[in-house]
């Protein structure tokens, strides 16, 4: 089978891997509809984390071709939606909502590889789930977005307590970023500060719900935001970048009392204690449990009342694989769709 390998930082091939099989009882082989690249995966890209042979992608939906005889909750033949975090979804710590930290979690980037052909998924039936039936062909971009960047924006969102009568700034307007906009509208914001420089991205932006831009940055940015809400700061920030300025900036740009939902990937991040201890904020975030709300946002999708696919720019086949990469770390594309 075909399957996109980082060699090294920098170096993408599309190349033959292992045909994916059964190995344990609880194990599922997924034909993949489609797949795609995430903004995390420029870290290993640009040499920012290790990267030696890595199978890459890990947001994936498919077609179920095969199940070890142990699982119950998806047959052959269901369409699924997994998460980039495999998860049994009946520990403990699964069922207070944190699949992403199940006892048995295993990250799918780097081990599994979803930007492929096939793809072996372990604990199908806590990391899986179906459809309500086939999906129209306009629906598998929306539904693959499910898989990570809107589970991803959706979490951030309710990391920071967005709700109705809010007001929610964004700091980041790469794919997680957009669907945390998406998803503050969802979930009842009145007002929605995306933070954003690009023409384009403001555009989605304003599509998916934002009500003001914000084009400063660091201390600027700070105090546009202070000066939006009357000087206190907004409710609600969503963090979607993963580095210093980035955190920095949603910390001052949070009134005290409010929330601070994180999940850009931390990159050499560190917070000082004082200026945390003062600032009388909640921080939360960490990688989504997506798992969580893939039930809601399946039907959401299914039910066209979200169209989250939009995210995606650039769509190609698997074979161009590193086209897409280069797409997306000189910043032509904002996600890639990879079609197999
Ligand atoms: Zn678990």
């Amino acid at each position: 089978m075909r399957g996109v390998v980082l060699e090294a930082a920098g170096t993408v091939t599309v190349t033959e891997r292992e045909h994916p099989r059964i190995v344990e009882p609880t194990d599922a082989v997924v034909r993949l509809a489609a797949t795609c690249i995430c903004g995390s995966d420029l870290w290993p890209y640009r040499g920012l984390e290790p990267a030696d042979h890595l199978p890459m992608g890990h947001e994936y939906v498919g077609v179920v071709e095969e199940v070890g005889d142990g699982v119950r909750n998806v047959k052959v033949g269901d369409f699924v939606v997994g998460s980039f975090v495999i998860s049994d979804n009946t520990c403990e710590i699964c069922r207070a909502g944190y699949q992403s930290k199940c006892v048995h979690a295993q990250f799918v980037h780097g081990t599994i590889g979803t930007q492929a052909e096939l793809a072996r998924i372990p604990l199908a039936d806590g990391t899986l789930v179906a459809t309500p039936g086939r999906p129209d062909a306009d629906l598998i971009p929306s539904l693959l977005a499910v898989s990570d960047v809107l589970g991803t924006g959706w979490f951030a969102a309710v990391a920071a307590e967005v709700g109705p009568g809010k007001t929610v700034a964004v700091v980041g307007d790469g794919a997680v970023g957009l669907m945390g906009v998406l998803a503050a509208r969802q979930l009842g914001a009145e007002r929605i500060i995306a933070m954003s420089r690009h023409a384009d991205r403001q555009a989605l932006a304003r599509e998916f719900g934002a009500t003001d831009i914000v084009t400063e940055r660091g201390d600027d940015g700070v105090a546009r935001i202070k000066e939006l809400t009357g000087g206190l700061g907004a409710h609600s920030v969503i963090e979607a970048v993963g580095t210093q300025e980035a955190m920095t900036q949603a910390i001052r740009a949070t009134r005290p009392g409010g929330h601070v939902g994180f999940v850009g990937v931390s990159h050499g991040v560190t917070i000082p204690g004082e200026e945390l201890f003062f600032s009388g904020i909640h921080l939360h975030g960490g990688p989504a449990p997506v798992r969580r709300f893939l039930p809601d946002l399946i039907q959401l999708v299914w039910d066209r009342k979200i169209d989250p696919g939009k995210v995606f720019d650039l769509t190609l086949p698997l074979e161009q694989a590193a086209e897409g990469y280069r797409a997306m770390d000189e910043r032509r594309a904002t996600k890639v769709l990879l079609t197999v």
